[in-house]
């Protein structure tokens, strides 16, 4: 039996319409380094409309794929709003790719537009020759005037286009299984794979965002996105603000934890959310800088695993609850969010806190053992996290129109995620590590990240990275490559003292190297790879 409901479409013509119209008095604020400029979303979507004409008149009539090399700012919220809800689809180019890395997306993508930034137009320049598919290059914020562009591509001032266009669009009715968004992963190993969102899960995934057992967006917040649009859209705070009616700020390109403590001051955000090492030098810069940052009601942390350590400076020093959530750029991110069940309080709230946390309805998980069998959950049994959903990735972007079911990463309908770890029977998630970074010692597994969480315990550690380096005797033990506070001082010995109650015998690692700082991927995050590859180099002793 068929049901008598309607059946409207979950579509982003549809979002932008409800969120510029309902929630017109909410702003959009982005800060230009000492001061911000603000933008309501009534004008944010006048302006969507007219990028949206503007885009057509470009040639972009279909599912033409718009790059955007762009900061977080209004006019990347704009290009967010605009190019879906047109019926076209948004590439977010990650400005941190390797330049072989960009000139692949965008071709793979087939990106016939790319919006740049005024203070990313350098850098683009020089991969654009390559991007073969590329006919217009839009700047914003910035002077179109500075690009030579190669043969059979045109330059145009974003300002210019849009004063040029009309500000109404007749936003089309839209599939909402068809592609809005796409995102491709940084390709920790070989080329970057191609995660296309749809309307439909954009749509569902933000009501996650919203929900109280997700990061709780509503009306009355104003959220920082500092963690950026091209990593995983920005964790759908950008539709979800939306959605919700929260005003957002955007921090542009100003990302160090001074400048992040100045917006904190100046727009009060009641949310934020970023990777780690971002909330770890906040947290250092503020040691030495004390502010008032309890205008935060939370923040959140994902991306890598969130040290307690951290956790605790956050509430216990500036009385700000961190939340822990773990997710992929296939999971459009939100996989789960440790958000403690009510009845569990002081320390048994905290451990709960401290996992990856519970997974919504919408994510169903499984954990898979080494021989294939699927593993209880037990809170003990540790295998691969796989994950289903309308929210996550099925396959991958093929180029040609069609789909990349690489056996590596999807079987049964699954996603693989490359996640180990375990799962209680209530639903929460405890990473140990990813599959590549697990260290193997003498037949047993050893936690790189829970050995990071202790290092940075240590009051006198910034940052630990471990990685797994070969061994004759174990076949692996873990290297700590540490970097000390500011006047921070510590010897290996006394690491291993501060260690010898938390961790295993055999685990205590006998191998430390000080380091200025842990190379970083493209988000943030530790690059273990860089840093096994300085070890095989010998540069890490
Ligand atoms: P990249 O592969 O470049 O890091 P993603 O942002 O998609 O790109 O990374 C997803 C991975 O990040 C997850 O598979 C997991 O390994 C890690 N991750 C994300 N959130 C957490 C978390 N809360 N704790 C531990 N690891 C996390």
């Amino acid at each position: 039996m068929l049901s008598t409901m309607q059946d409207g479409q979950l579509s982003l013509a549809h979002l932008l319409r409800h969120g510029t119209s309902v929630h017109a008095d909410s702003e959009v604020v982005t800060w230009t380094g000492s001061e911000s400029r603000r933008r309501s979303y009534a004008e944010v979507g006048t302006r969507a409309a007219r990028l949206a004409n503007a885009l057509r008149g470009l040639g972009v009539t279909g599912d033409q794929r718009v790059g955007t090399f762009m900061w977080n700012n209004a006019e990347h919220l704009e290009a967010y709003l605009a190019i879906p809800a047109m019926g076209a689809v948004l590439h977010t180019l990650n400005i941190r790719l390797f330049p072989e890395q960009l000139v692949f997306v965008a071709n793979h993508a087939a990106d016939h537009v790319v919006l740049v930034d005024g203070s990313l137009v350098p850098l683009l320049a020089k991969q654009l020759p390559q991007m073969s598919t590329v006919r217009h290059v839009v700047v914003a914020n910035g002077d179109a005037g500075t690009l030579e562009a190669p043969d059979g591509v045109q330059v145009h001032s974003y300002e210019e286009l849009l004063a040029a266009a009309p500000d109404t669009f007749e936003w089309p009715e839209l599939d909402e299984r068809s592609a809005a968004a796409m995102c491709y992963t940084s390709g920790t190993t070989g080329d970057p794979k191609g995660v296309v969102y749809s309307h439909r899960s954009i749509w569902l995934h933000s009501m996650q965002v919203c929900m109280s057992d997700g990061m709780r967006l509503s009306e009355a917040d104003t959220s920082l996105a500092i963690v950026p649009m091209f990593h995983a859209m920005s964790w759908g705070l950008p539709y979800a603000a939306l959605m919700a009616g929260a005003s957002m700020v955007m921090p542009d390109r100003f990302l160090q934890p001074g400048p992040i403590a100045e917006i904190l001051a100046a727009e009060k955000p009641t949310m934020a959310a970023a990777v780690p090492t971002i909330w770890q030098g906040l947290l250092q810069h503020l040691e030495a800088n004390p502010q008032d940052i309890s205008h935060l009601r939370e923040v959140v942390v994902g991306g890598s695993a969130a040290p307690p350590s951290m956790m605790h400076a956050f509430e216990e020093n500036y009385d700000v609850p961190v939340l822990h959530a773990w997710g992929m750029t296939e999971t459009s991110p939100l996989g789960s969010v440790a958000r403690p069940p009510a009845a569990a309080a002081g320390d048994e709230a905290w451990a709960y806190r401290y996992t990856q946390g519970r997974f919504p309805a919408s994510v169903r998980a499984r954990l898979i053992g080494d021989s294939g069998e699927e593993m209880p959950w037990d809170g003990e049994s540790v295998g691969e996290l796989e994950v289903q959903g309308p929210w996550i990735a099925g396959a991958y972007y093929s180029g040609q129109e069609g789909v990349d079911p690489d056996p590596e990463k999807f079987h049964d309908g699954w996603l693989r995620t490359g996640d180990v770890g375990k799962i209680t029977s209530d639903g929460f998630l405890t990473l140990t590590d990813r599959a590549k970074d697990v260290i193997k010692s003498g037949g047993e597994w050893i936690s790189s990240v829970d050995l990071e969480n202790h290092v940075m315990a240590h009051p006198a550690v910034a940052e630990a990275a471990v990685i797994g380096v070969p061994d004759e005797k174990w076949d692996e033990r873990p290297l700590v490559a540490v970097v000390l506070r500011e006047g921070g001082s510590v010897t290996p010995a006394e690491l291993r003292e501060f260690l010898a109650d938390k961790v295993a015998k055999w685990q205590l690692p006998e191998n430390w190297t000080f380091v200025d700082e842990v190379p970083k991927t493209s988000v943030g995050k530790f690059d273990k790879k860089r840093l096994r590859g300085a070890h095989a180099e010998g540069k890490l002793d």
